[in-house]
């Protein structure tokens, strides 16, 4: 909704609201809050709450510490599960001290990307699928690796133990003005899906990171833990966070729907497309930020390895689905739901609206199984791979310029310096795979 000052603050006092947690997303895609009382409001809704931004991973340095939370009120939610307060949250973007947006932001960031687009004359659409685990608790509440459920895709009680938190879940995300339109056990044990209705990329980027608070903390609640790793066990499927990116023109219609075309697609919607191929392998850092997100990109388990488009066929990275007309969408399979979300939906639609203006045509359509062809094959075929893990993909990425230009040069260089750290640290570690292949071996 969207409240002027003055109905804002009437709403909370009717409400009788008393914490409200003032959230942004940092470059790591994680939630942070600043917790004010509701006296406090007017001051927060005149831009006056400062934080130090030297103490958020990667933001400032000491000297310019100085960050300012601007709420936007339209993000203006109670949380409907029940405390011993009432409490409300309001999402905010980050200015400097002198009153101009903060380029660390990644929600400045994505705002100025679907700004880019809306100068083109389109909106950009965006419905996620997130996947996650859910692990049991031992006695002192810390997360194991087992589920009790065995069951498996589209699975029904009793098996399904998962389903009363998912249930509930579903409940409060209701609650908060999201229209759910599906949810499921995925393939794995513990696995499940909850897709909510598509909407404009900085509502949909809002969304899921509302989307993983309320899954964390309901699961707490029946005694379970969430988790949006993207692979917290090998040898079965990990968790992807599908996007289904659409484009409208100003009036509403899909601009990526053309009746006359042999598949229904639009010249922008090819081109947008050649966008994604293109810059697969650069976004890649984005969309799958950590270590873990790579063992989650290999054959055998519904995730994307090979850079490729396809109508309806799951294994390749994007996937045109049947269903057209105004639903006429492409379904970027690789992102994983680690990724932080605004910077996911900045890259990967500023590598579409790239195809856009250079009119990009979109290589590797392909209509078998790629799972099914050998090297040579792929190889014939022109078909490259994702990179097979981070270190790979941050190489790239730091070589496109266009993904330059979409984070800007701080949170660029950020990015770039946080996935080399992150990298190194995991270099050294010794893991339990190399104990079992080499100590007795050599
Ligand atoms: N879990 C699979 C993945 O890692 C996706 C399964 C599906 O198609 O929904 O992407
Ligand atoms: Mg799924
Ligand atoms: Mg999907």
């Amino acid at each position: 909704e969207n409240y002027s000052k003055e109905e804002l603050l009437q709403r909370v006092k009717e409400l009788e609201v008393e914490f409200i947690h003032l959230q942004f997303t940092d470059i790591m895609g994680v939630m942070k809050n600043v917790s004010i009382t509701s006296e406090q409001l007017s001051k927060a809704l005149n831009n006056e709450i400062m934080f130090d931004g030297s103490s958020i991973d990667g933001f400032v340095r000491i000297e310019e510490s100085d960050m300012y939370l601007r709420p936007d009120l339209s993000t203006f939610q109670v949380f409907p599960w029940s405390g011993e307060y009432k409490e409300a949250r309001i999402i905010c973007n980050i200015y400097n001290a002198d009153g101009t947006p903060f380029e660390g932001c990644p929600r400045n960031t994505l705002k100025r990307i679907i700004n880019e687009a809306k100068e083109m004359g389109y909106t950009m659409n965006v419905g996620p699928e997130c996947e996650f685990f859910l692990f049991n608790t031992d006695e002192k509440g810390e997360p194991s690796l087992e589920t009790h459920d065995n069951a498996g895709y589209f699975d029904l009680a009793p098996v399904d133990l998962g389903g009363n938190a998912r249930k509930s879940m579903i409940t409060v995300l209701k609650k908060m003005g999201f229209e759910i339109e599906a949810s499921h056990h995925e393939c794995a044990p513990g696995q499940h899906e909850i897709d909510f209705e598509y909407a404009d990329a900085l509502t949909t980027a809002d969304n899921i990171m509302t989307f993983k608070m309320v899954v964390r903390i309901i699961a707490q609640r029946h005694g379970l833990h969430a988790t949006f790793m993207p692979k917290p066990k090998d040898n079965i499927a990990g968790s992807g966070m599908h996007l289904n990116i659409s484009l409208a023109n100003l009036d509403g219609s899909n601009a990526f729907y053309d009746e006359n075309d042999k598949i229904q697609l639009s010249k922008p919607a090819y081109h947008f497309l050649g966008g994604l191929v293109k810059h697969a392998k650069a976004f890649t850092a984005i969309t799958n930020p950590t270590v873990n997100s790579y063992k989650r990109l290999v054959p055998g388990y519904e995730a994307p390895v090979m850079i490729a488009w396809a109508e309806s066929n799951r294994s390749p990275l994007i996937r045109v689905p049947a269903k057209k007309g105004n639903s006429t969408r492409v379904e970027l399979r690789s992102p994983d739901p680690s990724a932080n979300p605004y910077l996911a939906l900045a890259t990967t639609l500023k590598a579409g609206i790239d195809g856009i203006k250079n009119e990009v045509e979109p290589k590797n359509k392909v209509s078998s199984n790629l799972y099914d062809m050998n090297e040579k094959e792929l190889k014939d075929l022109g078909i490259d791979r994702l990179p097979t893990n981070l270190k790979e993909a941050i190489i790239e990425f730091s070589q496109d310029k266009t993904m330059k230009d979409a984070l800007g040069d701080h949170l660029f260089e950020r990015v770039i310096n946080a996935a080399l750290y992150e990298w190194n640290e995991y270099s050294k570690y010794i893991s339990q795979w190399e104990i079992d292949r080499y100590l007795m071996k050599f």
